[in-house]
């Protein structure tokens, strides 16, 4: 064992950027600690702060040598090691300890995300940590409530089930939420038993390696969280075709997904979740109270910078309310405050990275180009860092590219209806399904559009309400399988059916 330092990390912090400072690849097979930080083949990327662009840190490259050697280390605790076969009591009783560590070092961790990914200082801190301390307590508490069914059989047999984890698992997590998309799979993971390997986006490496020293400092057992820093196409790919890992768990792109799933076909048929993009609808309807749909709209879209999975990018709205619905989100839109996330007055901060910043000012010239109309916004904000202002579009017909591809950025849709059927129709009109808002005060209407829109998560007067105990997922190409709930615990565990005679054998 051995790896990242927590003074190392502090140094970081208390300067808040320091080129100089290398954090290593965390494995937690003693072979593989290197004081230097390098990957198997002394490589290392930059990671940078999107407020200003500059390197914040260098960080291991992980390579499918390294890969491999995780792979191996996480086998062999799961054949060999105490984790798999430790109560499901003793397993929460641990991982509640790495709960309380986290809280004891929320503060690094929040400026750890906000720093390497833009994110406003106060969310990370009130929110984001500790949605991934409630998602690990939530599955902590479920370790020991894992059990399979008795089964009355035909004929003179007894049946039963077992649940037993389904192995070595590969976590690959995205950039947008790097704390709670974590957590969302490791903590299921490790209270099924399994053991695993994450890879971390490249864009935001940082906090899952303070997790892996946490995690160690809890009591984790070695070869149980091994993490490989690293990018997509070479540690991904690698880790997602590997003929000893049983199950991958991939947050990312609707297009990685499909690379994911054919790596699994390809090799050895490993389980495949995938939690995937979308571009979900959020409906208006003529009796809600405007300025409150407006704000709940407002933020469905710009929340994050628009840069999380759920954002309700395409608002329809029903025609009485349409013009003031406009004219007040418009304003609203105006009067955001862009700038340092670490600011508290700040509403917006910047982009994660130039790729994501160059991607969105191209989608807008889309809308302007296929002839939508440009309310507001529509540029970047400031000379440094990536920042955007809030862009509102109309007149947008379902065919445009900005009514159908998942922009990841604050860039909104808004869209006229006049009936219930064509705003059923409108909010399915997208090869995505993964969330849908619906405002109203008419509960027939609501009843209605839930069980009409093809997505996994409904919200009702409100939006990107999360608990760990509320599955989430998406349907058609936003995924499948779930994240959250019981139903994420089954994702990390595989039946078993045991067969006996009743009384003496027939045999
Ligand atoms: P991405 O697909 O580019 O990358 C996600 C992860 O996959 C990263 O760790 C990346 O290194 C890795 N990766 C890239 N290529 C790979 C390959 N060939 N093989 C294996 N791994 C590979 O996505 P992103 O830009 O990091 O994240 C944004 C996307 O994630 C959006 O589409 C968003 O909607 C989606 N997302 C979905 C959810 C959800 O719950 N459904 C949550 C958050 C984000």
């Amino acid at each position: 064992s051995g790896g990242l330092g927590l003074p190392s990390f502090l140094i970081l912090l208390n300067e808040w950027r320091a080129s100089s400072f290398i954090p290593m690849i965390y494995f937690t097979v003693p072979i593989l600690w290197s004081p230097l930080g390098d990957d198997s083949l002394g490589k290392t990327f930059e990671t940078r702060d999107p407020r200003n662009e500059e390197v914040i840190a260098r960080v291991a490259e992980g390579s499918k040598e390294d890969i491999d050697l995780a792979v191996k280390a996480a086998r062999k605790s799961f054949d060999h090691g105490t984790w798999p076969r430790m109560s499901g009591y003793e397993r929460g009783r641990v991982m509640m300890k790495f709960a309380k560590l986290i809280e004891d070092h929320i503060d690094e961790l929040a400026v750890i995300d906000s720093l390497n990914c833009g994110k406003l200082l106060r969310f990370t801190k009130k929110n984001e940590i500790p949605a991934g301390v409630h998602i690990l307590r939530y599955y902590a508490g479920a370790a020991d409530k894992i059990h399979g069914d008795t089964l009355k059989l035909s004929g003179e047999f007894h049946g039963y089930t077992l649940k037993e984890p389904i192995g070595v698992v590969g976590h690959i997590v995205p950039w947008n939420f790097p704390t709670p998309l974590l957590f969302l799979k490791v903590s299921p993971s490790l209270a099924a038993g399994c053991t695993m390997v994450v890879k971390p986006a490249e864009q935001t490496p940082l906090s899952a390696l303070y997790y892996a020293h946490l995690a160690k400092l809890a009591g984790i057992p070695d070869g149980v969280i091994n993490v490989v820093t690293g990018f997509g196409a070479t540690a991904g790919a690698a880790l997602c075709s590997h003929m000893d890992v049983d199950k991958i768990s991939f947050t990312g792109s609707t297009a990685v997904g499909r690379l994911v799933m054919e790596a699994a076909a390809k090799s050895n048929l490993k389980h495949v979740t995938l939690e995937l993009g979308g571009k979900s609808p959020v409906i208006v309807f003529d009796d809600a109270d405007v300025d409150i749909a407006v704000s709940m709209a407002h933020n469905a879209t710009f929340f994050n910078k628009g840069e999380f999975c759920a954002s309700g990018s395409r608002i329809y709205v029903q025609e009485k309310i349409y013009d003031e619905f406009l004219k007040k989100s418009v304003e609203l839109a105006k009067s955001t405050v862009i700038g340092d996330p670490f600011d508290p007055e700040v509403q917006q901060g910047p982009q994660i990275d130039k790729k994501q910043f160059d991607k969105i000012l191209g989608y807008i010239e889309y809308g302007k180009n296929e002839g939508a109309n440009l309310l507001t916004g529509g540029k970047s904000y400031g000379n440094k860092g990536y920042y955007i202002e809030p862009t509102i579009f109309t007149d947008v017909q379902e065919n445009m590219k900005i009514a159908q591809d998942e922009i990841f950025g604050p860039v909104m849709a808004l869209m006229k209806f006049k009936t219930i059927e064509e705003a059923i129709e409108k909010a399915n009109a997208t090869s995505y399904g993964l969330v849908a808002g619906i405002i109203t005060k008419d509960l027939n209407i609501a009843n209605r559009v839930s069980r009409s829109v093809r997505a996994g998560t409904v919200w009702i007067n409100c939006y990107f309400v999360l608990d760990p105990s509320c599955p989430f997922g998406g349907y058609k190409m936003s995924g499948f399988g779930k994240c959250q709930g019981m139903e994420a615990l089954d994702e990390y565990l595989q039946v078993k059916s045991v067969i006996t005679p009743i009384y003496s054998s027939p045999w």
